[in-house]
């Protein structure tokens, strides 16, 4: 019997399915020269190695919360019989706890390859902007933010983010993900503005503001939602960020972010968007003291949230999942007694993803957490897609983890999995060699 959390001696001797077009034997990339080493004149993207910041190093107090050493509040979990889609939890928790994790991998990767036959698995080449660390929302397991009177607190102005964006395109980016702290002195034509400002002066795929961004800014123009996001999208929003969803479980929501968004109002955000034609994606942090119930909860009310869309006729849609495990250090959790998500965890949660979560096209591993060796098994748990190449990231590297790689080595990973590497645009059409770069949905917006 497999137990939660760690793994057994069932956990190994299953055989995996090798069968498929791209196999499982591991071999070089096309490009992976000889001796292993990579040549700088031979990176696909050279200069990224000087771009400042990519990643942020973390400053030794950490977020304000990191000094603080509140008592760790207690989770009680709900009785499954209380839970949405209670039988659902039950049956794919007890299939969790019956199947050996490389029985469910395998499946997961045959469902994997029925979806993707080709055996590619792509990359989106973009930029994280964090237009701002000022927040008010004190969220305990975030290393990030900075409150409104720290000296650390910024915002970014638009020629800083247009000078981002340039910097960014000029090594190949088609996207830029913008997200920031819920800053209440920034109102909703600032965002407008800025839009506005990013699609004149250095047109790109924004893919921004998580909904827990847009939840404030309902509050702040005291607009309906509704609204608020048809002007964000005619301003030049291209797409949403499924951040903000830690565990979809307002008991556990009320522990490590008491003040954010409860679960139905993310999901009725997203659902809202997917109304007004953006496409979102959907993440999951685990670790922070949830149950596997919580979990599969989470991926359940993602599951029927993507059928509502469907079933209404929405022309947006969650086009893909991401999760990734919570890094304490840093946070005003990092001393909480906690069972952090292990290897085989983010596995399970990998195929679980694929499985469940029938009705997304896309499953992301994210190798910035879980470093590229598990990447590279997740491969083979269901995910068809390495995520972002990013250019910056300041919110994971501010609790001193990171694995942001150049292109080439990130092309190599992927190849060596057996897989061919491809980059994408946020719809997840693949780029051809000879396009601009230009993302096809802006195209269409711009009118090309
Ligand atoms: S996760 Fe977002 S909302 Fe929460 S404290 Fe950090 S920046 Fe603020």
């Amino acid at each position: 019997m497999v137990r939660l959390g760690n793994a057994t001696d069932r956990d190994l001797p299953v055989q995996v399915d090798a069968t498929g077009p791209e196999g499982i034997s591991i071999q070089a990339g096309p490009e992976r020269p000889a001796d292993g080493t990579i040549p700088p004149e031979q990176r696909a993207l050279p200069v990224l190695q000087t771009v400042a910041p990519r990643a942020r190093v973390p400053t030794p107090g950490g977020a304000p919360g990191a000094h603080l050493r509140p008592p760790q509040p207690r989770y009680a979990p709900a009785p499954l019989a209380l839970r949405p889609h209670a039988p659902e939890i039950e049956h794919w928790r007890d299939r969790l706890q019956r199947t050996p994790l490389l029985e469910l991998a395998a499946a997961a990767d045959e469902s994997r390859r029925r979806r993707h036959p080709d055996g590619v698995v792509s990359y989106i080449v973009d930029r994280n902007i964090n237009y701002t660390n000022l927040c008010v929302t004190d969220c305990r397991f975030c290393a990030f933010y900075r409150r409104p009177k720290d000296a650390e607190a910024y915002v970014l102005s638009y020629d800083d983010v247009v000078r981002k964006i340039a910097e960014a395109k000029a090594l190949g980016a088609v996207q830029i993900l913008m997200q920031g702290g819920h800053n209440p002195y920034l109102p909703l034509d600032w965002y407008l503005g800025l839009l506005r400002h990013i699609k004149e002066h250095e047109p790109i795929h924004v893919h921004g503001f998580s909904a827990s961004e847009i939840e404030l800014l309902v509050r702040v123009s005291r607009l309906p939602l509704d609204e608020v996001l048809r002007q964000l999208r005619e301003a030049g929003l291209d797409s949403m960020p499924g951040a903000g969803a830690e565990i979809l479980v307002d008991g556990v929501r009320d522990v490590i972010a008491p003040k954010k968004l409860g679960a139905s109002r993310w999901l009725e955000i997203h659902e809202a968007a997917h109304e007004v034609g953006l496409h979102t994606t959907a993440t999951m942090m685990y670790g922070v003291g949830e149950t596997w119930e919580d979990r599969l909860e989470h991926l359940l009310r993602l599951r029927h949230s993507q059928a509502r869309s469907e079933a209404a006729g929405h022309r947006g849609r969650y086009t893909a999942f991401i999760a990734w495990s919570f890094q304490p250090s840093q946070t005003e959790m990092q001393d909480w007694q906690l069972e952090l998500g292990t290897g085989l965890d983010y596995l399970r949660l990998t195929t679980l993803g694929r499985l469940v979560l029938d009705n997304f096209d896309n499953l992301q591993v994210s190798y910035v957490t879980q470093g590229p060796k598990l990447a590279q098994i997740a491969l083979r748990c269901g995910a068809n897609d390495f995520g972002s190449l990013m250019l910056e990231e300041n919110v994971v590297s501010a609790t001193g983890i990171d694995f942001i790689m150049p292109e080439q080595e990130l092309r190599r990973i992927i190849a060596d999995a057996g897989f061919t590497p491809r980059r994408r645009y946020q719809d997840y059409r693949q780029v051809a060699a000879a396009e601009s770069g230009e993302c096809p949905c802006c195209s269409w917006r711009n009118g090309r």
